[in-house]
C-alpha cells in the first residue's frame, strides 16, 4: 500500500521525524539527497523497516506517496528549501501539500505559500520544537498554511505530537507564515529564558564563588519548585556534568562563546517592526554577539579591568539563594509576556487571528521552552483572552507583585556587584515602564518639537500643539 506521508531530508531531524511518524503506525516515504544516508536510515530503522520506504529518486518518492501527497521537507533552512521544492514540482499533482519543517524564516514561507497559489499545489510552513529527542519522541508542532491542508495531515501530526496531560501539542494557528513565525518567537522567548538564566548562574559563581556542582544544586532545587522546566533540568545536569578529558566540571571547560543561528535575531528585528517592546530577545541576542566577542572582551577586561566594587557580600545566602529564584521567575514571566505581545501584534498585522491560549497550550510539552509556566500561561489566557499584556491578566498581575522586589534587589545587586545582567535588567525597567502611567516622555516629546517642530499632545487636551520655543530654530 501507498505511503501516508513522505519526508525529504534525513538529517538529525527528519531522521528522528521519520522515526517517529512510523512508530505511530504511519507508513513514510522517505528521500535524502545523499543517497547512501537513505540506505543507512533504512537498514538501521530496525523493527520499523516495514514501514518505510526509502526511495532513491524523486520519481520513486513521489509514486510511493497516497495522493492528496503530504510531503515534508526537513532540511537546511535558506535557498536549499526553494531548490528542493523546485526539483519537486514538476512531479506533484493538483492537492499535493509541500511542508517545510525546518526553522524558515516566516517572510521566506509567505513568499513560498503565495508562490503557489493558483497551481494547485499547497504549502504549509510548520515550526518544529525539541530538538532531537523531540523529533524521535514528541515535539511541539506549530502549523501555518490553509485549514483543508492541516485537515489533511492533523492525523499524522497529532500521532507524533508531544503530550501533555493527554493533548496533542500541535495545532493549526493561521495562513501562510503563521506556524513559522510562533515557532520564530517560540525561539526568542528561548534566547531570553536561556539567557537569563545564564545571568543567574554568573551571580552564584562569580558573585557567591560557588563551584558548578552546587550552582547545578540549586537548579535542580528549582526545578521541583515553581521555576519547574526543561531548561532549569538540563542546567542542572550540564553544569553536574564532568568533562572525560580533565575531570574538572564540563562547563568550566566551554568556552563562553554563544552561537546563533539567526530566530532570535529575527524576533527581534520583527518586534521592533511592529514597535513592540521585546527587550528581554533583544538583550538575549546582544548577549550572545557580545559573548562572540571574546577576544575583544579579553583585550577590554585588560585595559578596563573589570568593575572596582570589592567582595560581593550577600548577609543571608539561603534568602539570597530565594531572591534569585523569584527573580528568575519574574523576569521569566516579563520575556514571555514580550513574546506573547509580539505575536498579538502580529496577528493583527498580518491578518491570523493566532489563539494564544492554544500557543500556550502546545508550548506546554515537546519543546524547549516547555514548563509548567506554560500550563499557568494558557490558563490565564483563557481565562482573559483580551488582556493586553500577560502581566496585567489577574494571575499574572498577582505573580509579578509577589516576585518583582526580588527582581529588584537581585539586579541592585548584580548592578552594584559589578556583574553583567542585562536580560534581567531589561526585565526590571519593562516593568517599571510598563506599570507607569505617567512615563518620560513628555520631554522627547518637547525636544521633538523643540528641534523639529513635530508637535505634541496636552494632557489638558487644550488645542495648542507647539512649545514656546521661539523661531528660527536650529534643525
Ligand atoms: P542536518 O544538518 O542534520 O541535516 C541537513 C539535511 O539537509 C540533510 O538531510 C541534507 O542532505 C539536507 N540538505 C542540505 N542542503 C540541501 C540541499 N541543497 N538540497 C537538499 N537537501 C539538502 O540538519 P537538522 O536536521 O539539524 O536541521 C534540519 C532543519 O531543521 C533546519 O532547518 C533546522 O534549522 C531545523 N531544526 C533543527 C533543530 C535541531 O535541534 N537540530 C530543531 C528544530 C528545527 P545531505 O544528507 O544530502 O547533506
Amino acid at each position: 500500500s501507498q505511503a501516508e506521508i513522505g519526508l525529504i531530508g534525513l538529517g538529525v531531524m527528519g531522521a528522528n521525524l521519520a522515526l517517529n511518524i512510523a512508530e505511530k503506525g504511519n507508513r513514510i516515504a522517505v528521500f535524502n539527497r545523499t543517497v547512501e544516508t537513505t540506505r543507512k536510515f533504512h537498514a538501521d530503522a530496525g523493527e520499523l523497516k516495514s514501514r518505510i520506504v526509502p526511495c532513491e529518486t524523486i520519481e520513486e518518492f513521489v509514486a510511493a506517496i497516497r495522493p492528496p501527497r503530504p510531503i515534508i521537507i526537513m532540511i537546511k533552512a535558506g535557498e536549499s528549501v526553494d531548490q528542493q521544492m523546485e526539483a519537486l514540482k514538476p512531479h506533484l499533482a493538483s492537492g499535493d501539500i509541500m511542508i517545510d519543517a525546518g526553522n524558515a524564516n516566516f517572510r521566506d514561507t509567505m513568499r513560498r505559500f503565495d508562490s503557489l497559489k493558483d497551481t494547485g499545489l499547497t504549502f504549509i510552513g510548520m515550526g518544529v520544537s525539541g530538538g532531537e529527542e523531540g523529533a524521535r519522541h514528541g515535539p511541539s508542532i506549530m502549523v501555518g498554511g490553509t485549514e483543508e491542508s492541516y485537515a489533511r495531515v492533523e492525523e499524522v501530526l497529532t500521532s507524533i505530537a508531544a503530550k501533555y496531560d493527554g493533548e496533542p501539542c500541535v495545532a493549526w494557528l493561521g495562513e501562510n507564515g503563521a506556524g513559522h513565525f510562533v515557532k520564530t518567537i517560540h525561539n526568542g522567548i528561548e534566547y531570553a529564558d536561556m539567557q537569563m538564566i545564564a545571568e543567574i548562574y554568573g551571580i552564584l559563581r562569580d558573585g557567591l564563588r560557588m563551584t558548578a556542582e552546587e550552582i547545578g544544586e540549586v537548579f535542580g532545587t528549582w526545578n521541583r519548585g515553581r521555576l519547574n522546566s526543561y531548561l532549569i533540568e538540563i542546567t542542572e545536569k550540564v553544569l553536574k556534568a564532568t568533562d572525560p578529558l580533565t575531570g574538572k566540571p564540563m562547563v568550566d571547560m566551554i568556552l563562553d562563546k554563544a552561537g546563533q543561528k539567526g530566530t532570535g535575531k529575527w524576533s527581534a528585528i520583527e518586534a521592533q517592526t511592529m514597535g513592540v517592546p521585546a527587550t528581554g530577545i533583544e538583550a538575549a541576542v546582544a548577549a550572545r554577539s557580545i559573548s562572540s566577542m571574546k577576544e575583544e572582551r579579553e583585550t577590554a577586561e585588560k585595559i578596563l579591568g573589570l568593575p572596582s566594587v570589592g567582595e560581593f557580600q550577600v548577609a543571608d545566602k539561603a534568602a539570597f539563594i530565594t531572591d534569585l529564584e523569584n527573580a528568575l521567575l519574574a523576569a521569566k514571566i516579563g520575556a514571555y509576556a514580550q513574546g506573547f505581545a509580539v505575536m498579538s501584534a502580529a496577528s493583527k498585522e498580518f491578518g491570523w487571528s493566532l489563539p494564544m491560549p492554544t500557543i500556550a497550550r502546545i508550548w506546554r510539552a515537546g519543546c524547549i521552552i516547555r514548563s509548567q509556566f506554560l500550563d499557568e500561561i494558557t490558563s490565564a489566557f483563557t481565562k482573559a483572552p483580551d488582556a493586553a499584556n500577560l502581566i496585567v491578566t489577574p494571575a499574572f498581575a498577582a505573580l509579578v507583585k509577589e516576585t518583582d522586589g526580588a527582581l529588584r534587589r537581585i539586579v541592585s545587586a548584580a548592578v552594584l556587584g559589578g556583574l553583567p545582567v542585562p536580560a534581567l535588567a531589561s526585565a526590571l525597567g519593562y516593568f517599571d515602564s510598563y506599570r507607569r502611567g505617567r512615563g518620560t516622555a513628555n520631554v522627547i516629546q518637547a525636544q521633538r518639537d523643540f528641534f523639529g517642530a513635530h508637535g505634541f499632545d496636552r494632557v489638558d487636551g487644550a488645542d495648542s500643539h507647539h512649545g514656546p520655543w521661539g523661531s528660527g530654530l536650529n534643525g
